[in-house]
Formats: structure tokens, C-alpha cells, sequence
């Protein structure tokens, strides 16, 4: 196993703008990273110039403390799990599993490659599957034999791109544990591509937020919700999303176009000196009042506003308030609150602005 080092990472295809821009990340071994970010960030590009499909137009790539940039993508021992798998369809799942084995000629007997595969078909649930041929296997079936080929192989560490963008919502789900249990059991490094909020936020250790090729915040996925770096990494993580209101501040009053909050002096400080203010609030921190008992509904400031639509989505419930003419905030509710189902009614709201929520200037990356 190894760790891996991008160090200041360019990928320039022509002459055109950089689709990876100086990207610098050290994965520790063992680790499991997430790649996340909007479509055509560079993603893709950036894992398939660590596995060697792609040349490295700038920068460093180490693995286990060697740099590979130059090296073929078989001598860098990495295994790469793609969308669609990549099975053969006349192979059975034993021979897609050994694949990697039987191409190293002469390496493996037999009777270690069938232990090696038997091992990996144990692991993933798979042994009773191992005669089929892929078109016989249901998509999460197929999915574990990808992921066999790459166990087997022993490889340093596990690429995956969108993996699991092709399986329905149930099976992504189920197999979104298991990817995690099994990285766990195996301690393997991993880097896994996805667009998807709620991979990238409960399968890795740390996320590496991209935006046009530029790295934008690597962090926890608990730090990157609470402590965004930017206006970009605020927005595109958490859903819906956090909504963004122009903001003036003074002392620790904070005035939104629908009225003043007091805020602590702790996430006051943050924001004084910045030339212009956004505040961004989380749905969860605008809340109905007359649901709120206790502390919370103390903190918070009270406004009567009109909800005009909800979305009930079975354990989540969501109305949109029009604080301002043009400006809708989400706001998330108690499930006490069903009765709110997209009439239009004057509603006493709680705005709370506690020093999770925060306040800064501008778009700046850190
Ligand atoms: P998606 O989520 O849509 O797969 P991504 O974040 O993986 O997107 P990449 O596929 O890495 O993005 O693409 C990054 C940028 O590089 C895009 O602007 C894309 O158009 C460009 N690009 C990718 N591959 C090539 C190529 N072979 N030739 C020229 N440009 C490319």
C-alpha cells in the first residue's frame, strides 16, 4: 500500500484553458479521499493522470514516495474501477476476477489464483455467482465483480470514477456501505470520483472540492459543511442548498433584507472589515417558532412571513419563503409541520445564527 502525492498538478489538453489547474494533494495511506465538484471540473482528468491514462502536463505525482509520471499505468500497481465496469461478457466471474492475474503470464499458478479469487468472491459476497456470465448479474452484482478484479490484484490503492452512477437509488445506497465496509476492512488508499453530495459526504475521510480545475477545499466532509471555505464550497455542498442574502453588519447586529439578527460576537469577528457581506444560512437554521421550545427559539430572532411551497419528502420537510420579493429561502421543518402543505399563510419563522453558521466576504478561497 502507498500513499499518494499530486504536487501542483496541470493537465492542459491543446492550448486551451488548464481542465486541471495546479492541483497539489497529499493522500496518506490508507486514506479515502473523495474527488467532488460540478461536471467538466477535471475529476476525471485528474484520476486518470494518477492512473496513467492521461499525461501530466506539470507538476509531481508520487506514489508510496516514488514519482510515476513518466511510468506506464502497469507499473503503478494502482486498480481503477470505471462506471460501467468494464466486465468481458464472454468471461465467467471468476475469469473477470482473475483477469489482472492471468495477464501477469507465469506469475500465479493456478491454485493461487483460483485462492485469490476465492478469497475476493468471499469477501464480496460473490461466490456462488462465480460461473455466471456478467449479463446474468444484476448491476450491484456486476458492480462487486469490478471491484473484485481490482481487490485481487493487491494493488496499492483503488481508483474509482462514478462508480455507482449507473444503479438505481436503492442499490447505490446498499452498495455505497459496502464500498465503505470494504475499504475499512482493507485499509486500502482510495480515490473515488463522484458528483454525488451524499458519497462524497459519507464515504471518505476527507473531499476535495474542484471547481474548473482548481482545487478548492480539501477537508472533512463535517468541515466542509460547517466551515466552507468560499461562496462555491457553501453552495454546492449540503441540499437544498445554503441560501445566500446580501447582509450589512454592525456590532453584532446583522441586517438582512428582511430584518436584523443578532449574531454572536464570535461570527461577528470573522466578518468585520469585509467590504461586502453575504450571510448564508443553512435550512435547518430557519426554523417555524411556533414548534421551537427552549434555548433554540431563544437564540433565534422571529419574523412572520408567508410560505407559499413545501415538499414533504417522507422523513424531511422543506417549505420555501419569500423573505424578499425575488428571493426564496428554504427552510427546513419538524415533521409536526405537515399541515403546511404548499397554502399560502402567514407563518411565524425563527432565523437562528449560531457560531456554526458563517459570515464572510466575498468569494475569496482561502
Ligand atoms: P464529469 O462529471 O462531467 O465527468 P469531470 O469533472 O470528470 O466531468 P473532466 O472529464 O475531467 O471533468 O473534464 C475536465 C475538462 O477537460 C472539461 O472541460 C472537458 O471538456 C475537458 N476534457 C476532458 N477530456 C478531454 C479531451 N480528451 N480533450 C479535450 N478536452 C477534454
Amino acid at each position: 500500500m502507498a500513499g499518494i502525492t499530486l504536487q501542483n498538478i496541470v493537465k492542459k489538453y491543446g492550448d486551451g484553458f488548464p481542465a486541471v489547474n495546479d492541483v497539489s494533494l497529499d493522500i496518506a495511506d490508507g486514506e479515502f479521499v473523495i474527488l467532488v465538484g460540478p461536471s467538466g471540473c477535471g475529476k476525471s482528468t485528474l484520476l486518470r493522470m494518477v492512473v496513467g491514462l492521461e499525461d501530466i502536463t506539470d507538476g509531481d505525482l508520487t506514489i508510496g514516495g516514488k514519482r510515476v509520471n513518466d511510468k506506464a499505468p502497469r507499473d503503478r500497481n494502482l486498480a481503477m474501477v470505471f462506471q460501467n465496469y468494464a466486465l468481458y461478457p464472454h468471461l465467467s466471474v471468476f475469469e473477470n476476477i482473475a483477469f489482472p492475474l492471468r495477464l501477469a503470464k507465469g506469475k500465479h499458478s493456478d491454485a493461487e489464483v483460483t485462492k485469490r479469487v476465492n478469497e475476493a468472491a468471499d469477501l464480496l459476497e460473490l461466490r456462488e455467482h462465480l460461473e455466471r456470465k456478467p449479463a446474468n448479474l444484476s448491476g450491484g452484482q456486476r458492480q462487486r465483480v469490478a471491484m473484485g478484479r481490482a481487490i485481487v490484484r493487491q494493488a496499492d490503492a483503488f481508483l474509482f470514477d462514478e462508480p455507482l452512477s449507473n444503479l438505481d437509488a436503492k442499490l447505490r445506497g446498499q452498495m455505497r456501505t459496502e464500498i465503505a465496509r470494504m475499504q475499512r476492512r482493507l485499509g486500502t488508499t482510495t480515490i473515488y470520483v463522484t458528483h454525488d453530495q451524499t458519497e462524497a459526504m459519507t464515504l471518505g475521510d476527507r473531499v476535495a472540492v474542484l471547481r474548473k480545475g482548481e482545487l478548492q477545499q480539501v477537508a472533512s466532509p463535517r468541515e466542509l459543511y460547517e466551515e466552507p471555505v468560499n461562496l462555491f464550497v457553501a453552495g454546492f455542498i449540503g441540499s437544498p442548498p445554503m441560501n445566500f442574502l446580501p447582509a450589512q453588519l454592525e456590532g453584532t447586529t446583522l441586517t438582512l433584507p428582511f430584518g436584523s439578527v443578532e449574531i454572536t460576537p464570535e461570527v461577528a469577528e470573522r466578518a468585520r472589515g469585509a467590504e461586502f457581506l453575504i450571510a448564508g444560512l443553512r435550512p435547518e437554521h430557519v426554523e417555524d417558532a411556533s414548534v421551537l421550545e427552549g434555548s433554540r427559539a431563544e437564540r433565534g430572532t422571529t419574523f412572520e412571513v408567508d410560505v407559499d411551497v413545501t415538499e414533504w419528502l417522507g422523513n424531511e420537510l422543506y417549505a420555501y419563503v419569500p423573505f424578499t420579493p425575488d428571493e426564496r429561502v428554504a427552510a427546513k421543518l419538524a415533521e409536526l409541520d405537515k399541515e403546511l402543505d404548499g397554502e399560502s399563510m402567514r407563518h411565524q419563522m425563527v432565523v437562528t445564527l449560531d457560531a456554526r453558521s458563517r459570515v464572510r466576504d466575498g468569494d475569496r478561497a482561502r
